[in-house]
């Protein structure tokens, strides 16, 4: 992908007849790790050069923003600005913002206040509240609850740091946000089951056998009715005679399970679930899996980071956390999110495999704990390899073979957010590395070894992705592809496209790099 995709256009710049057209000028710039191009009129106000600067940072009105020269002095962002070479761009900063006059806070307790004022007079003069004021409150409590969860729009002064470390500090307040939660999940329950009785159209059940499939279009308790539409679309409820309110329960309890942390949260166990979903189809496997395999690859994808708090295996162990200690360092993440799954299977309402028979509950367990545990990418290499050996000979009736099949389709489920498209991908680089920074940080605070690429000092959206895409997912990704050709243009072709764009960005970060380092007095 070439880098002038990030044009950014003031209308009227030269839409005008060559005739009547004033010079403009071109400004390349780096900023939030891209490199952007702006292009605006000489005779333009000083305040639109600014709206466009902000409109690239993604700043609001009341950012405060600062244009540097590679050598490291600041430049005046106005209409006389030096045009520049894509070699010898500027750099954009936003370095602070004025939160009292951005009054977002104000806004939403504004909003909240409006609502229960309303509610208690609508209740004062029907006896009741109507649904639809259920909804708005719900509505903007989950609006809220979002704007409070995301690090990065902490600017608007709403962020609040829940992470355990914090909350340990604070019992009381722990124990606050532990009755919102349920509060929440209770919340989540009653949309849900009023939702499934409704059919999802046919476009949708379609979208979501395909890696282009938005997660961010949808909320908790739609997303719960998806998963209900792929079992049912799979016959699992048939086959192995699921009732439809334990699978409800199952999915829900699954849903509570997953922790309000940036990325291995209930979002990701749906974007890994779906895009196994799609894979089963895309590949034509079920027609070659038995339906146990089956039931396997996709409950193990949901169930596979199940309570994850958000700090990797490297740090439990370097911590001595309980985790740690009780799976004697061996994998402690991934032996913990499948007991937690075997923990919500053994509650008589929300165990889906209740009806099936001693040897298949057997073979699903068995099958669900490799499955899982194969997600720990301590593991990678040699999974894979063994992968490599038996794909030129591959043969659906040998167990070995379709055993190794099955974690590799789990593995590539699981990392595959760069096969998306990049408008989805984005956003789930963003709340990794707002996991991987979060725990750099807490490694720093306890002196425990820094993870290398959780470090913030020392890693960037370009230099996580390049390294992660060419020696990790290209690798993975090619071999699936041997086995199934037609994986190439929904998976592949998507993560060469990403590796491009990385690069791209990479290059422009070193050169921009180089050039302030030649330019120093
Ligand atoms: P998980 O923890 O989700 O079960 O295992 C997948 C791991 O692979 C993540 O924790 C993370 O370390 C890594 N990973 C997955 N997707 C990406 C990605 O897009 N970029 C990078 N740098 N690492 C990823
Ligand atoms: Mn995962």
């Amino acid at each position: 992908m070439s880098l002038s995709r990030h044009l950014i256009f003031i209308p009227g710049a030269c839409h005008a007849p060559p005739r009547l057209q004033m010079a403009t000028k071109i400004i390349h710039f780096l900023v939030n790790g891209k490199v952007e191009r702006a292009e605006f009129r000489a005779d333009c106000t000083t305040e639109d050069v600014k709206d466009l600067f902000r409109a690239a940072a993604e700043a609001s009105p009341h950012h405060i923003l600062k244009l540097y020269k590679a050598n490291g002095s600041v430049v005046n962002i106005s209409p006389m600005l030096e045009p520049n070479s894509q070699d010898s761009y500027y750099r954009l900063e936003v370095v602070a913002s004025d939160l009292q006059s951005i009054g977002v806070k104000s806004d939403v307790d504004n909003m909240e206040s409006r609502l229960c004022h309303l509610e208690t007079k609508v209740q004062q003069d029907a006896g009741n509240t109507p649904e639809i004021i259920d909804n708005l409150k719900s509505q903007v409590e989950s609006f809220k609850r979002k704007l409070e969860s995301v690090k990065h729009l902490s600017w608007m002064g709403l962020f609040r740091d829940e992470s355990p470390q914090q909350l340990s500090k604070f019992p009381a307040k722990a124990k606050g946000l532990q009755l919102n939660i349920e509060e929440e999940h209770r919340e989540v329950r009653k949309k849900f089951l009023n939702m499934s009785s409704l059919r999802v159209i046919e476009e949708v059940r379609q979208q979501l056998k395909t890696p282009m499939f938005d997660n961010w279009q949808w909320e908790e308790p739609e997303m719960l009715v998806l998963l209900q539409v792929m079992f049912t679309d799979l016959d699992f409820l048939t086959v192995f005679h699921i009732e439809v309110d334990v699978l409800q329960n199952f999915l829900f309890e699954v849903y509570c399970h997953y922790n309000n942390i940036p990325f291995h949260n209930f979002q990701h166990c749906f974007c890994v679930t779906q895009m196994m979903y799609g894979l089963i189809w895309l590949t034509d496997i079920w027609s070659k899996l038995d339906p146990m395999d089956l039931l396997i690859l996709l409950t193990s994808a949901l169930c596979h980071d199940l309570d994850h708090p958000g700090y990797s295996n490297v740090y439990q162990i370097n911590a001595q956390t309980d985790l740690a200690l009780r799976y004697n360092d061996i994998s402690p993440l991934e032996n913990h999110h499948c007991a937690v799954a075997f923990g919500i299977l053994a509650k008589e309402e929300s165990n889906i495999l209740k009806h099936v028979t001693t040897e298949q509950y057997k073979h699903i367990r068995a099958g669900m704990i490799r499955c899982i545990l194969a997600t720990d990418m301590a593991r990678h290499n040699e999974i894979l390899n063994k992968f490599k050996s038996v794909q030129p000979v591959f043969d659906f009736r040998n167990k070995d073979h379709t055993e190794v099949l099955m974690k590799i389709m789990v593995k590539v489920s699981d990392i595959s957010n760069e096969a998306r498209p990049m408008a989805v991908a984005e956003p789930w680089l963003d709340c990794l590395l707002q996991e991987f920074f979060n725990q750099g940080d807490a490694e720093k605070l306890k002196g425990l070894p820094v993870t290398p690429f959780m470090d913030r000092d020392k890693v960037s959206k370009p230099s996580s992705q390049t390294s992660f895409i060419r020696f990790v997912l290209l690798p993975l990704f090619t071999e699936i592809t041997k086995l199934f050709p037609c994986l190439e243009q929904h998976i592949l072709e998507p993560v060469r496209r990403a590796l491009e764009y990385y690069s791209d960005l990479e290059r422009a970060t070193q050169q921009e790099a180089a050039a302030a380092v030649a330019n120093k007095p």
